[in-house]
């Protein structure tokens, strides 16, 4: 496996994969990698000829007060991980390689950036579109691949891609998670033994949902109460948003019809956890 970090570097490599006719797939993370990250690898492997991973924890993506700078990092061990999971060459550019002095471009997705996680964290989507935007420029990958674990953001990319006619597809690959069901995550590292244990709240909660659906309810609002109930139940929380939303729009539904996205972010003492659950009626 080879390690770029330069977009020269990945640029040379890019064209060696034109020149011998590989299809190449774009796997982008923050490192810090787990399970979710490598089924995307592994999807990815299945897909297309090379599979490049980006790892890189985008500045612009986080606001003034949240977790940058303590943001699990160890490069070592991913190199090693993704190597196993089959990526064949790591991009993993330093910040000012990205966004040197002057950097001045940013993309905006609107409408779908207004809920959920849009509405709690200004600007984050500003900076996912941007840096995805400038990695698909630079790797020029045929597909990318996102997890569901982030499901607002990948529609947000979906979007991006028809907008701006980036000529790739978009995989998103189901939500890995532990053996308890808590949805694996690089933040969950941040939780005590307690905190993990309050963390299993979100799934249950979204099981929950998903069962009143089920049984016939069609009212969102008693479907987020009794979502909210679940997380409330549970030590050490508070809810930043419990949603039941349009799966295309992310608009918030009153009465649930069609596809719909059962979406949380909840805050476990001082991390915050996001989960969501797709439902058809
Ligand atoms: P991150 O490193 O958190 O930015 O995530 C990089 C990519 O991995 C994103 O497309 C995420 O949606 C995806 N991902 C993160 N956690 C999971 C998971 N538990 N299951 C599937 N995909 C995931």
């Amino acid at each position: 496996m080879r390690l770029f970090k330069t977009i020269a570097e990945i640029r040379a490599f890019r064209q060696e994969c034109y020149r011998q006719g590989k299809t190449v797939a774009l796997v982008p993370t923050m490192g810090y990698l787990h399970e979710g990250h490598l089924s995307l690898a592994r999807a990815a492997r299945k897909d297309c000829d090379v599979v490049v991973m980006s790892i890189f924890v985008n500045p612009t993506q986080f606001g003034p007060n949240e977790d940058f700078e303590r943001y699990p990092r160890d490069l070592d061990r991913d190199l090693r991980l993704a190597e196993e999971a089959g990526v064949e060459a790591v991009f993993a550019p330093e910040v000012k390689e990205m966004y040197p002095p002057g950097y001045a471009t940013y993309v905006e997705v609107e409408r779908l950036t207004e809920h959920l996680c849009g509405r709690s964290r200004p600007g984050h989507f500003r900076g996912v579109a941007t840096v995805v935007s400038k990695l698909f420029n630079i790797v020029q990958p045929d597909k990318a691949y996102f997890g569901q674990k982030d499901y607002q953001q990948s529609v947000v990319i979906r979007r991006m891609v028809a907008d701006l006619n980036f000529p790739l597809e978009i995989v998103v690959v189901p939500t890995v998670r532990d053996a308890d069901g808590l949805a694996l995550s690089s933040r969950n590292k941040y939780l005590s033994p307690l905190e993990r244990r309050s963390a299993l709240s979100l799934y249950r909660a979204l099981l929950k949902g998903e069962a009143l659906i089920r049984e016939g309810e069609r009212r969102a609002g008693v479907v987020r109460r009794a979502m909210e109930e679940v997380i409330l139940a549970s030590p050490g929380t508070k809810i930043d948003y419990v949603a039941v939303s349009d799966a295309e729009t992310l608009e918030p539904l009153e009465e649930i019809k069609g596809k719909a996205v059962l979406a949380l972010a909840v805050w476990v003492g001082s991390t915050r956890l996001i989960d969501n659950l797709l439902v058809e009626v």
